[in-house]
């Protein structure tokens, strides 16, 4: 048995104190918040080994430079003068390339796949979490988006995945009672979608029966190193020494870890979500609109729309209501007979997603210091691979064989 100090209690860290706790460690976990909201609760709640290709990609860069110009786009970089900035970007560049994508495919379907069977797992104790597997829809008007959905789709199909191709004319049969103003769509029967809220209430819960510490309103601060090792973490309140530290601070992990030497690249990627109350001609199946990356689930009692990816730095709380308004105007060309309430009605949400240059989250040891494990950066998919990152991390711990290989989540 080790003890063990998880930094950062979103929905990453909560899920590896839980399988370190379940495996008998003795965990403690600090976070500098007060564990009431944060990225691991407003988000999508969409559980995706659809999402096979990882945002680096060969195109993307030409598109992320044409979605630039529009100010309702989904995709915006804040220019600033930023050492860390130009790294990610310079990174990224050398990652968006076909052998990248080529080696991460199997690398997200094994963890995705390995995710998705723990979240039944859970899902069979604790049904509050409202898991269902409804698949995602992906949704399309024009031709141009529409092949290069279906190439997306044959990627799928032959990493393993169920995937359907549906006309317009299907499309009204599955979603009956909405009108859907789509050229076609894809539907991937792999993915579900749970009640992100609900899973941190229950996570919060079971840290609590397997007596994990939990310790809010506690910012780390500063360290202490002893033989390659880190002996000591200093926060806001107090001192902790442990056998293993876990970093799991999302957007602000490559903050912490710059204060150790320890260099890694993640950015926080801005994104907003509302919830409008649900209603019989409500979107019945989770969908991402796809000429404005807008994502809708429908939760228990509402619907939530999510989109945009504001790449920015973690003093940047600001919402940009033009980015919201690309939002709704994306729902209301899909959705034109549904019913939205106007922006300034909303209650809108906003997280950061932790973004890293490849597209890849970070599941590793750090070779500077051996005790330190990095669990961070999933982006756009935090949510979907929480537990198998969580488990993961309980293995790296117990020094045994991965159930699903790591080499590509090192972060080089
Ligand atoms: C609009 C939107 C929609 C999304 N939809 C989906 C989806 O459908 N499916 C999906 O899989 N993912 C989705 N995501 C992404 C997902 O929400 C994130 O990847 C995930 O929540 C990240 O979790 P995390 O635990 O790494 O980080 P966080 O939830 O950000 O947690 C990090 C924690 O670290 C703490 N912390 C920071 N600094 C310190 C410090 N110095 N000391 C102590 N603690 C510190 C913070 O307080 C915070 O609680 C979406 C994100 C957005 C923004």
């Amino acid at each position: 048995m080790k003890s063990c100090v998880v930094i950062g209690g979103g929905v990453i860290g909560h899920f590896s104190a839980y399988y370190l706790a379940k495996s008998g460690h003795q965990v403690t976990l600090v976070d500098e918040s007060d564990l009431g909201d944060g990225c691991s609760y407003g988000n999508a709640g969409m559980v995706v080994p659809s999402h096979l290709v990882p945002i680096a990609q060969p195109g993307m860069i030409s598109k992320g430079v044409r979605w630039m110009f529009n100010a309702r786009s989904p995709f915006y970089i804040r220019p600033r003068l930023s050492k860390d900035l130009l790294v990610w970007c310079l990174k990224f560049y050398r990652s968006a390339n076909e052998k990248h994508v080529q080696a991460s495919i199997p690398a997200l379907r094994d963890l995705s796949l390995y995710s998705k069977m723990l979240y039944k797992e859970l899902a069979k104790q604790h049904a509050d979490i409202a898991y269902r597997e409804k698949g995602l829809l992906m949704l399309y008007q024009s031709q141009k988006v529409g092949e290069e959905e279906e190439q997306a789709a044959q990627i799928a199909k032959a990493a393993g995945l169920e995937v359907n191709t549906y006309d317009s004319d299907e499309l009204k049969a599955l979603e009956s009672n909405l009108v859907v103003q789509a050229k076609g769509g894809i539907h991937y029967r792999s993915d579900a979608h749970l009640d992100p809220n609900r899973l941190m209430r229950v996570l919060k819960g079971q840290l609590k029966e397997l007596k994990v510490k939990v310790i809010s309103n506690c910012r780390v601060q500063n360290y202490e190193m002893n033989a390659g090792r880190l002996s000591k973490l200093i926060t806001t309140q107090g001192d902790f020494a442990a056998d293993e530290f876990i970093f799991c601070a999302g957007a602000w992990t490559a903050e912490i870890l710059k204060q150790m030497g320890i260099r890694v690249s993640i950015l926080p990627g801005k994104g907003y979500s509302f919830d409008v109350e649900k209603t019989t001609t409500s979107p019945s199946i989770p969908s991402i609109l796809c000429e404005g990356k807008v994502a809708v689930t429908p939760l228990e009692e509402t619907v939530r729309f999510a989109g945009t990816l504001e790449l920015t730095h973690t003093r940047d709380t600001t919402v940009n209501h033009n980015r919201v308004k690309g939002i709704l105007q994306t729902i209301q060309s899909f959705y034109p007979e549904l019913p939205l309430p106007e922006i300034h009605h909303l209650n809108i949400w906003q997280g950061y997603r932790p973004c890293t240059p490849n597209g890849l989250p970070l599941i590793s040891r750090t070779p500077k210091l051996k005790n330190v494990i990095v669990a961070s950066g999933h982006g756009m998919m935090g949510l979907s691979l929480a537990p198998a990152t969580g488990s993961l991390v309980d293995q790296l711990v117990r020094e045994v064989k991965p159930e699903v290989n790591l080499g590509m989540f090192g972060g080089r």
